[in-house]
């Protein structure tokens, strides 16, 4: 028998893994020509030629105690250092290995950085839209989620609401841009303003707020857009990292957490941090993916791929007399669905082998997300079957 926790988990497990699977059914009945599957944020584009010519090169020429035994939790001491090196030609700031830990993606990070900060009943905040799965991380840790209300103007945090939700029980605060699931930057007068709002809560109630900044997509920026480094604008930052859609690496499980010594308690949280990741499970992140993120700090993905996709569906789906959000960052289109109940419109969505995500998924219902980080085909084919949809509703 599983436990009631899990029980509960199981029943109300991942409405995207649970599509990307149906997608994987339709396009064994129907031809994956003939399905388009736009539910799970998996990369289309390939892996950078580097990663993969690194791989064969580090395995043939690295010593095999170096290349697959145990190592410090926080993994290879030189790939961290490379990692600082590279973000403090990027961002100006002056980190060393001490401030990085390597992880299992940027799950595996984020999960490390609430094991590290969360007792029992602390309250984490994150702004709806997000990622579902913090729900989850959070209840690991038996931490309770705050939830803000969305601004579906902006799609930019609500901080007003958010004020007044920080009780001397908030632990965190997690934000993720560009977002999943809007494609929205949050800006830096947005962070101006959340980095004052929790510099005035933390005076007030005496207890540190961490910031957890969940960053996958730190990479995919469009229109010259610039994402800007969270740690400038709140001391008490913890960044995730991942090369799960930067590099098109999901299955290879590879990121980081940036702890600068700045935050509050760091040495205590450095070292939380590693024993965490030991005692998760992970006990330090996958060795050759960290020796080839070494060697390829500098690859870069396809940006112009997305972007294309972006366009094509942006465009497509207005003119079809949907309302979508063109967000100028990560993979995601998030649409309005026509109807109130986001659920029944996916539903609907299928009828064309239209796979789509409600937004309820993301704690914004009335909304559906579209990742397009699929083939230009796939995006093409879909327009006429979104027309066909889009005819049931206009
Ligand atoms: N955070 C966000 C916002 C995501 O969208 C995802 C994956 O889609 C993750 C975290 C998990 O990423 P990883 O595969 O690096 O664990």
């Amino acid at each position: 028998m599983i436990s009631k926790k899990m029980e509960s988990l199981v029943k109300g497990s991942s409405v995207i893994r649970a599509m990307f699977e149906e997608g994987k059914q339709m396009a064994a009945k129907y031809g994956a020509e003939n399905v388009f599957d736009f539910s799970l944020g998996n990369p289309n584009v390939a892996a950078p030629a580097e990663v993969n010519e690194a791989i064969i090169d580090i395995v043939k020429n690295t010593d095999s105690v170096k290349l697959h035994g145990y190592m410090s939790n926080a993994g290879h001491d030189e790939v961290r250092q490379a990692i600082a090196e590279s973000l403090n030609s990027r961002f100006g700031t002056s980190y060393d290995k001490g401030n990085i830990v390597m992880t299992v993606g940027a799950a595996g990070g984020l999960n490390v950085a609430l094991k590290s900060i969360l007792n029992p009943e602390d309250e984490v905040i994150a702004f709806a839209p997000y990622f579902g799965e913090y729900n989850n991380y959070v209840s690991n840790f038996d931490g309770k989620m705050v939830v803000i209300t969305p601004d579906t103007e902006t799609f930019q945090p609500n901080l007003v609401e958010f004020e007044q939700k920080i009780t001397d029980r908030t632990a965190c605060v997690i934000v993720n841009s560009p977002n999943n699931p809007t494609g929205v930057i949050y800006s830096k007068e947005t962070l101006d303003r959340l980095g004052a709002i929790l510099e005035k809560k933390q005076q007030e109630l005496g207890r540190t707020i961490y910031l957890i900044t969940d960053e996958p997509y730190r990479e995919l920026a469009y229109d010259g857009a610039v994402v800007p480094w969270v740690p400038d604008h709140y001391s008490n930052t913890i960044v995730g990292y991942s090369y799960s859609k930067s590099l098109s690496l999901p299955g290879e499980r590879i990121g980081y957490l940036v702890i600068p010594s700045e935050v509050d308690d760091y040495a205590d949280l450095f070292a939380a941090a590693g024993v965490a990741t030991r005692i998760l499970g992970f006990v330090n992140a996958p060795s050759i993916m960290q020796l080839v993120i070494g060697k390829c700090l500098d690859a870069t993905t396809d940006i112009s791929y997305y972007d294309r996709n972006r366009t094509t569906l942006y465009e497509g789906l207005t003119k079809l007399g949907f309302t979508c959000q063109k967000g100028e960052g990560a993979f995601y289109l998030f649409m309005k669905s026509p109807i109130d109940d986001d659920k029944e419109f996916a539903n609907r969505a299928k009828k064309y082998n239209l796979l789509i995500v409600p937004g309820s998924t993301f704690m914004c219902p009335g909304y559906v997300r579209i990742a397009y980080c699929v083939s230009y085909e796939t995006v093409t084919g879909s327009l006429p079957r979104f027309a066909q949809l889009a005819k049931e509703f206009f």
